[in-house]
């Protein structure tokens, strides 16, 4: 497993608004998308791309597109949802899937309540939207369904990271063959006994949309 922390000082400045607890939802949802658009940037840097010819105005030329099969884009719901669109500004001809996991606050354990995903993830590069890597409990389940369609490549984005979630991705996907790569703003201290992160920013989920539900 490949861990990037993305070192940028707008980057930091952005994360340094969303922990602070008197950043409202509409700001929060602002930064989070301009966030994940300069994540974005870092965690596609190896996207699969093919020449091509182009004619400019003046001459012809070789470029580049994106190769096919299209990069599919996998929000993890809900919290995941709140940086979709920053990730489809970057790469708009992404496909998109999605998963629903709810994390039980006593357990912590995730259960998958939803799952949209193309049958087969063979050949496919995907991007896996969950800003909070806490525990790793729901990455690893949402990446384990990724994996079990045969996903050729996964890069999760997150917001946040703690060592121990981490570490548990590292154990988890030590035997794993896809290349797993987890792209972050930053590794923060630890977890607390509550498997929140510290100092973290919060419950993402609610800081994004209120707090009607969990996850
Ligand atoms: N999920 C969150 O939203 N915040 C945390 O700190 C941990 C998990």
């Amino acid at each position: 497993m490949r861990t990037l922390v993305a070192d940028h000082p707008l980057i930091a400045h952005k994360l340094t608004a969303l922990r602070d607890q008197r950043t409202d939802s509409p700001t929060f949802r602002r930064l989070v998308d301009e966030l994940v658009t300069l994540l974005a940037y870092e965690a596609t840097r190896d996207v699969r791309t093919t020449e091509v010819d182009v004619v400019t105005p003046v001459a012809h030329a070789r470029g580049t597109r994106l190769a096919r099969p299209r990069p599919l884009v996998v929000p993890v719901l809900r919290a995941g949802l709140g940086m979709l669109e920053g990730m489809c500004r970057l790469l708009p001809t992404a496909e998109v899937g999605f998963l629903g996991l709810v994390r039980d606050h006593e357990t912590l354990v995730a259960t998958t309540y939803a799952s949209r995903l193309p049958d087969s993830l063979a050949g496919r590069q995907v991007y896996v939207l969950d800003p909070m890597l806490a525990t790793g409990g729901t990455l690893s389940a949402a990446i384990d369904l990724l994996v079990e369609r045969n996903a050729d490549q996964v890069t999760a984005i997150c917001l946040l990271a703690a060592p121990e979630g981490l570490a548990f991705m590292e154990s988890h996907f030590a035997e794993s063959k896809v290349p797993l790569s987890i792209v972050t703003a930053a590794v923060d201290e630890k977890l607390n006994d509550v498997g929140y992160i510290v100092p973290g920013l919060g419950d993402a989920g609610d800081r994004l949309y209120g707090t009607v539900g969990s996850g």
